[in-house]
């Protein structure tokens, strides 16, 4: 499942592919993923110009402005195996198994959203009232954004007496950190995956911000160069090859200088987490 670089990866591909273009039409080609895909779309985008592309969690968001109306935004999710593709120039794509969507722009091209396992979601909302929309309302703090301070981020963690590991993917703690990452930053941080998240020191908090920051930047420094556009290959994944520390290694031997353990494998809240007990231990 692509996780906050992956999607962050997508939205900045995304944004320098379609922003500026103008929708001329709407196609809603099989409309059910998670949910249905609004059918008003159809009536509402023609006219509307892209703004620009960003991310919220792990949602892409579209921002379309048009005069004397008031702005969009096209919300997706990619779920298990959603993908975006631009398309077009003079040789319009070929319609494909399983395209749900896509956009026609007024320069001959396309945006094409392509879903096989159909988990993913489009949906929209006055980009004014975004905050306010039920997929945001309860969202956390960006784990990237400045705003969200070490400070700040002890005072969410003291709410919590569940495993630190499960608290990082709570989204309304901190928005799209996910699960690779989570594994991936306590192992940088120091901190045992099962303790107590209002046990975390201020100090260790703010290691734990920094460490979250440095793995989820390094995945989107990797997920960049390995970004390719439809015309050159299969559609904007964002897949990329990270090397991790933790996640998936089980049985190894811990990649830390100076620590003699082995990467282990547990099971926190129903997902997998991959730790070494040897530098991340309950009581530091
Ligand atoms: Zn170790």
């Amino acid at each position: 499942m692509p996780e906050l670089p992956e999607v962050e990866t997508v939205c900045r591909a995304l944004d320098k592919l379609v922003a500026r273009k103008t929708v001329q039409k709407v196609h809603i080609l099989r409309d059910k993923i998670r949910t249905t895909i609004p059918p008003a779309l159809k009536k509402l985008l023609p006219g509307y110009k892209i703004k620009d592309v960003e991310r919220r969690a792990k949602y892409i968001l579209i921002n379309l402005t048009r005069a004397k109306s008031p702005s969009l935004t096209l919300i997706a999710h990619l779920g298990m195996s959603g993908q975006f593709a631009v398309a077009g120039g003079q040789k319009p794509r070929l319609r494909e198994k399983h395209d749900h969507f896509m956009l026609d722009f007024t320069d001959g091209t396309q945006l094409v959203y392509n879903d096989p396992r159909r988990f993913g979601l489009i949906e929209y909302a006055p980009t004014e009232q975004l905050g306010m929309h039920k997929l945001f309302k309860d969202t956390g703090p960006e784990p990237l954004e400045k705003t969200l301070t070490a400070k700040n981020f002890y005072a969410r963690l003291q709410k919590s007496r569940a495993p630190i590991k499960s608290v990082l993917l709570d989204q309304k703690v901190i928005a799209g950190v996910g699960n690779i990452y989570a594994s991936e930053a306590l192992f940088l941080a120091c901190l045992h995956p099962q303790m107590s998240a209002a046990k975390i020191t201020p100090a260790k908090a703010a290691e734990l911000l920094a460490a979250i920051r440095l793995v989820l930047k390094a995945a989107i420094k990797s997920g960049g160069s390995t970004l390719r556009n439809y015309k050159s290959a299969d559609g904007i994944t964002g897949l990329f090859q990270h090397r991790f520390k933790a996640y998936d290694r089980e049985g190894t031997p811990c990649p830390l200088k100076n620590c003699k353990g082995e990467i282990q494998k547990i099971v926190i809240a129903g997902r997998s987490t991959f730790f070494c007990p040897q530098h991340q231990k309950k009581s530091c």
